[in-house]
């Protein structure tokens, strides 16, 4: 989340190894998007569709006929971060959900139920919680304020502070204490992930998904992987949280 922005379209077609034309707005389309015009958004989309079909022909009957993603990606709404584009990949290979701060919620039937069809259904390997740096929901969170409807929302974020005050208090720079709540609370995240019944069940049964905690650093525009480490954090959380009566070891298969 950040203060918002004047609104802006920003739509380009990645480069990949098999093509090499890439999609822009034509000079109209970027004369007009200079306006703001709300009618920009389907210009843009025409010239997109338009601009795969020249491609390749077939390539919206392929897209419509199923998805098969890899990942399950878990993020912040903040419109900097452009998931596909800063992943690299292409429509039907990242199934994505996002709100402010990448927060998962057990009692959040939007997130839970998310999971559960990435994890149960299109049987994602990966899910990944990635943060940013600069994000403006941790940023309230650390803020002695009032924030209305937003409050039990960033009360989440405050319980992640909580947990981790020791650590964060000891951080006498503003803004690496912040850049360090963004870590722990992806961690969190993550440790909120493996809480659930359907992971637990799947990964019990076939060693997947893997949970991964990443942050996007906005100014470089770089990813990090945050390797964290699952199976301490398991060792310490497992006697709680395991529900599937198995004995389990995070980011490995099933050991009996
Ligand atoms: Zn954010």
């Amino acid at each position: 989340m950040t203060a918002m922005q004047p609104t802006s379209v920003r739509m380009s077609c990645r480069i990949h190894v098999h093509e090499d034309v890439s999609w822009k707005p034509s000079r109209a389309t970027e004369e007009t998007r200079m306006s703001h015009s709300y009618q920009v958004i389907f210009e843009n989309n025409r010239e997109w569709a338009e601009h795969k079909k020249e491609l390749d022909p077939d390539y919206f009957r392929r897209l419509s006929r199923s998805q098969n993603p890899s990942y399950l990606y878990i993020g912040c709404s903040d419109s900097r971060v452009a998931v596909e584009e800063l992943m690299g990949l292409e429509p039907g290979e990242v199934f994505v959900h996002r709100n402010v701060a990448n927060l998962v919620i057990g009692m959040d039937l939007n997130v839970s139920s998310t999971i559960e069809y990435a994890v149960s259904h299109l049987k994602v390997k990966h899910i990944i919680i990635c943060g940013h740096y600069n994000c403006g929901g941790i940023r309230a969170a650390m803020l002695p304020q009032d924030h209305g409807l937003m409050n039990p929302w960033l009360r989440n974020i405050r319980d992640v502070y909580r947990l981790h005050k020791d650590e964060l208090d000891a951080i006498e720079d503003e803004h690496q204490r912040y850049d360090r709540l963004v870590e722990l609370n992806v961690q969190e995240q993550c440790i909120n992930v493996i809480k659930m019944d359907c992971v637990q069940a799947r990964y019990v049964a076939d060693g997947y998904p893997i949970v991964h905690g990443w942050v996007f650093n906005l100014r470089n525009g770089r990813l990090i992987d945050l390797d964290i480490d699952f199976a301490h954090l398991m060792d310490d959380i497992q006697k709680i949280y395991d529900i599937t009566d198995s004995h389990w070891v995070v980011n490995q298969r099933k050991v009996g």
